[in-house]
């Protein structure tokens, strides 16, 4: 921890790397795993391009109900801490960028102003035709299939949700800012995602890989924890779920 410490007190850019497990503490369902579900389908049934194609108002009322679901549900300890330590460091002329998988905003509404998206977000639409994509805070936002559409001049083409779904490829722009950033961060902090599932199965280890330190803050130790060189994985037993969401964002803040 005292080691962690000094390595923290003179990093000068900072990356965090965030995922579910953040969110999970605001109430944010993810429609995956046990339990997961909307109506009778899971997240890797809907979020592909192939069940758009199929059925576009469909995939439409998932994310109109996952929008929806945002507007109850507030940004955590967590986010606020990650968004705080930004603040603090910029004032001190060092840099905390944060990478997320999440789509649902909440780093954003914590404050985070360095944010890579690298899935996308609940907020955005992209025209299928133009490619075109908008800011949309609409609730409902189902209106807009009515024939309404991408608002480009002349376009009128089916908007679909600006997020990356299971199948498709990350935007190589994205990808391409986050490649500097890892290549340039000399501390990484993994939080709440779970070192087995892209993108943070590759992001962290190349980080590692440099010799640069990396932290790792989750409920459990995953396959990737060994390559770390800092790591906080003090799950309880299963059943203290929320206890165990209350270590994630308390030890954070001990950290910043
Ligand atoms: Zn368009």
């Amino acid at each position: 921890m005292a080691d962690f410490r000094t390595c923290f007190a003179k990093a000068k850019h900072i990356v965090v790397i965030s995922g579910a497990g953040v969110s999970a503490e605001s109430g944010v369902p993810t429609f995956r795993g046990a339990g997961g579900y909307w109506r009778t389908w899971q997240a890797q049934d809907l979020a592909t391009p192939q069940a758009f194609a199929r059925n576009p108002s469909q995939v439409w009322e998932f994310y109109h109900y996952r929008r929806e679901v945002m507007l109850t549900k507030e940004p955590n300890p967590a986010h606020r801490a990650i968004a705080e330590c930004e603040a603090r460091l910029q004032g001190q002329g060092r840099r905390v960028m944060v990478i997320t998988q999440n789509i649902d905003e909440l780093h954003r509404r914590a404050g985070t102003r360095n944010l890579l998206e690298i899935h996308g977000t609940l907020f955005k639409t992209r025209c299928t035709s133009c490619g075109a994509v908008a800011e949309n805070y609409k609730s409902p936002i189902c209106p807009a299939l009515l024939g309404k559409g991408c608002e480009e001049a002349g376009c009128g083409g089916l908007l679909r949700p600006h997020v990356v779904w299971f199948g498709e490829n990350l935007d190589p722009a994205i990808l391409e800012e986050v490649d500097r950033e890892l290549a340039f961060c000399d501390l990484c902090l993994v939080v709440g995602t779970s070192s087995v599932v892209y993108p943070a199965a590759m992001f962290a280890p190349q980080v590692a890989a440099r010799g640069v330190p990396v932290a790792e803050f989750n409920m459990e130790s995953t396959p990737a924890t060994d390559r770390f060189r800092y790591r906080d994985n003090r799950g309880g037993p299963p059943e203290a779920e929320g206890r165990r969401r209350c270590v994630l964002s308390r030890d954070f803040y001990l950290f910043v």
